[in-house]
C-alpha cells in the first residue's frame, strides 16, 4: 500500500494524488489553506473577548462546554473556568456506547472545578447505527461520519444553550481539528471533490435512514438560527503553555483503557469504525491523524503505529453482539 511521505493517508483516500516526492494532495492543500488570508475563519481575539465580557454573569451559566471526557475537552473546561473566568455548564452526551472512564473524567473535573455538569442519554441513536451497519452504506462512509446525521453532541449543545439563554458553546477542538472543519467550504480542488462525494453519500444515507419511522426523532433537524457561537478556547489560548499533565492529574483525569486509536477518547464504536475502514478502505482516523501530523500535534511514526494497531476481536464481537450482528456478515 502506498502512503504519503508526510502524513499517513494512503492511495485509497478519495481523490488523492501524489507528487514526485511522494507527498499527497491533501498535504499540499493544507499548505495552500494556511497561506490563505481568510485562514482566521473564527472571530478575532478582541471580538471574542468582547463576547466573553458581554456574557460573563448574564445568566446562570455563561457558556456550555461539550465534553467527551478526553484530554482536550477536560483541559478546555479548566481553561474556561480558570483562565477565561466563565461559569460553564459541562455536558456529556451518551449514545449507549461510551467507554468506561469518559463520564467519570467529566464528573471528576467538574466537581474539582466547582462547575455544574449533566449527562444526556440518547438511547435511540443505537437503532440508527444498526440500520447503517446492515446497509451497504457501511462500505462507503465511516460510522463516525454517519453518526453526524443523528442527534449530534453539537446539535444538542446548541439546543441546551438556547434553553439556558446562553450564547456560547465550547468544544475542545484543537487547531488541527479547526482546519478540518474549515476545509469543508474551501474552494481548493482536491478537497472540494472529496466533499462533493462525501455530501452525496451523506445525502443518500439520510434519505435511506429517513424511511424508518423509528428514526424520525433522531434524524430531525434541530432549529438553528445561527445565534449560538460554537468555538474552542484552543483557538485563542495556547494549550502547550499550560502544564497539562499536572492540571489533568489535579482534576482526576485518567487515560481511557479501551478506545481506538490507542490513547484517544472515542466511544466503543471506534473499533468498529476502524475495522470497517480497513475492510472497505473507507477513510476514517487516518484523516484526523494526518491533520494532527501536519500541525505538529503528532509524530508521523507514532500516528502510523497507532492507526495500524490490532483491533481485539473480542472487543469487536462484544460491540457487535449489542446489534445482533455477526462479524462475518459485516
Ligand atoms: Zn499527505
Amino acid at each position: 500500500m502506498k502512503y504519503c511521505t508526510k502524513c499517513i493517508l494512503n492511495e485509497h483516500t478519495p481523490f488523492i494524488s501524489f507528487d514526485c516526492k511522494g507527498e499527497c494532495s491533501y498535504c499540499h492543500e493544507q499548505e495552500t489553506i494556511e497561506s490563505d488570508k481568510d485562514f482566521h475563519l473564527y472571530t478575532n481575539k478582541s471580538d471574542f473577548n468582547k463576547l466573553l465580557a458581554e456574557e460573563r454573569g448574564k445568566n446562570k451559566y455563561d457558556c456550555i462546554v461539550a465534553c467527551s471526557g478526553g484530554k482536550d475537552s477536560v483541559m478546555a473546561l479548566y481553561a474556561i473556568k480558570k483562565i477565561l473566568h466563565l461559569n460553564p455548564l459541562a455536558i456529556i452526551f451518551s449514545n449507549q456506547f461510551l467507554v468506561k472512564g469518559m463520564v467519570e473524567n467529566v464528573q471528576n473535573a467538574a466537581e474539582k472545578l466547582g462547575v455544574d455538569w449533566r449527562l444526556y442519554h440518547y438511547n435511540e441513536v443505537k437503532k440508527g447505527f444498526e440500520h447503517f451497519l446492515k446497509s451497504e452504506f457501511r462500505k462507503q462512509i465511516s460510522l463516525c461520519d454517519a453518526c453526524q446525521l443523528f442527534i449530534s453532541p453539537i446539535k444538542i449543545a446548541k439546543k441546551i444553550a438556547r434553553e439556558e439563554g446562553v450564547k456560547i458553546v465550547f468544544t475542545g477542538a484543537t487547531m488541527a481539528q479547526r482546519i478540518g472543519a474549515m476545509t469543508k467550504n474551501s474552494t481548493i480542488p482536491t478537497h472540494q471533490k472529496y466533499s462533493e462525494r462525501y455530501r452525496t453519500v451523506m445525502n443518500n444515507l439520510k434519505k435511506y435512514l429517513g424511511q424508518f419511522n423509528e428514526l424520525k426523532d433522531i434524524l430531525s433537524e434541530v432549529d438553528d438560527d445561527g445565534s449560538i457561537v460554537v468555538t474552542s478556547p484552543w483557538h485563542y489560548l495556547n494549550q502547550e503553555r499550560l502544564e497539562a499533565d499536572s492540571i489533568l492529574n489535579s482534576l482526576g483525569w485518567k487515560q481511557i483503557k479501551h478506545s481506538f486509536p490507542p490513547k484517544s477518547t472515542n466511544c466503543e464504536l471506534s473499533f468498529l469504525t476502524a475495522y470497517l475502514g480497513r475492510k472497505y478502505k473507507v477513510a476514517n482516523y487516518d484523516i484526523t491523524f494526518s491533520r494532527l501530523i501536519r500541525f505538529g500535534e503528532m509524530d508521523r511514526q507514532e500516528a502510523m503505529k497507532r492507526f495500524k494497531k490490532r483491533i481485539p476481536p473480542s472487543l469487536l464481537k462484544k460491540t457487535l453482539s449489542k446489534f445482533n450482528i455477526d462479524v462475518d456478515t459485516l
